[in-house]
């Protein structure tokens, strides 16, 4: 009677199977089956790898084991662990905290699948000792969420809100870098939200109001913001002015070096253009508005506004933007 040794049904989020006797016969029926590959090892330490297929169990499709056991025909000791080549998905949550010490809350998918399992079960499955499904997937996405803590935690509040698909591409750069020492591949990674504290939401409606963080961050509470930009009363806006115009203004044009002869290339003087109309975004969870919105359309707080029009927080005495006196 033949011996087949062969992963039966895995689990659809199965990524590896230890077959459980370790007392492999020469002749014996292995089945590989699509998008798998078996492993053999001994002590740890990694001998024949075998993909797709049915093989007998020879001297010579296993050529370093028979290396190792010599060539008499009794049985010998080895580990089978079947690797899943397919793709899986895996969720993700976790917190963190941005540049300027903001907590952050993230959660989405990724992608991933086995690129190199010999280095996959060198680092992971022998390295950790995990030869159970779950717990390989557990390490897995431990390790994917280690490294999204760690590199959203060099951005700041103003980037993760307001420049999210740029983070999100950057992030995704250096969690396939991590992936790859591990002989994964990560296919694909989602974020599908971020978020804060109410109090660092309104801290970022001031940031982006205003245009400096700093003198936000000096603040107590985003009160004493709108307290102190709105301070003096009236047609111009004394403090406030100062300190608004940075996100209003178009960036300053550095002057082009004229190096050539002849004549100067005619160059119209640009007039400067009209400060782009800024974003307007919900001082609650900082998701962009559509123009006039009343009330938010990801959160649904309603929106307050200025009499002309004007975004402002709760609390506001005054308007950030033109100081119009609030009810
Ligand atoms: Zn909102
Ligand atoms: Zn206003």
């Amino acid at each position: 009677m033949v011996t087949v040794i062969e992963w039966v049904n895995p689990g659809e989020d199965e990524i590896i199977w230890r077959y459980p006797n370790e007392v492999i016969t020469w002749g014996s029926q292995l089945i590989v089956h699509e998008y798998e590959v078996a492993v053999f090892m001994r002590d740890g330490k990694i001998y024949d790898v075998l993909g797709p297929g049915r093989h007998t169990l020879t001297t010579q499709n296993l050529p370093l084991l028979y290396k190792l056991v010599g060539g008499s025909n009794s049985p010998f000791k080895a580990t089978i662990i079947f690797v899943s080549m397919k793709q899986f998905q895996g969720r993700y949550g976790g917190e963190t905290q941005t540049r300027e010490l903001a907590p952050i809350k993230y959660y989405g998918v990724y992608w991933f699948k086995v690129a190199d399992p010999v280095l996959f079960i060198t680092e992971v499955v022998g390295g950790q000792s995990l030869y159970d499904a779950n717990d390989v997937t557990r390490f897995i996405r431990a390790y994917f969420n280690e490294g999204m803590m760690k590199h959203l935690s060099t951005y700041s509040i103003v980037d993760l809100f307001q420049n999210l698909d740029m983070v999100s591409t950057q992030v995704k750069v250096k969690l396939i870098e991590d992936f790859r020492r591990l002989g994964l591949e990560l296919v694909d990674v989602k974020i599908e939200g971020v978020n804060t504290t109410d109090e660092w939401r309104q801290r970022l409606f001031w940031i982006m109001q205003t245009g400096n963080a700093q003198y936000v961050m000096q603040m107590d509470t985003t009160k004493q913001v709108a307290a102190e930009l709105g301070k003096s009363s009236g047609a111009a806006m004394g403090t406030g002015m100062v300190l608004i115009p940075q996100l209003m203004q178009p960036p300053a044009q550095p002057a082009q070096p004229y190096a050539g002869a002849g004549v100067p290339p005619a160059q119209p003087q640009q007039p400067a253009a009209p400060a782009a109309q800024q974003q307007e975004i919900c001082p609650y969870c900082g998701k962009p508005l559509p123009p006039g919105a009343r009330f938010c359309p990801y959160c649904g707080h309603q929106i307050h506004r200025c009499p002309n029009g004007h975004v402002v927080p709760e609390g506001a005495k005054f308007c950030p933007i033109c100081g119009a006196k609030l009810e």
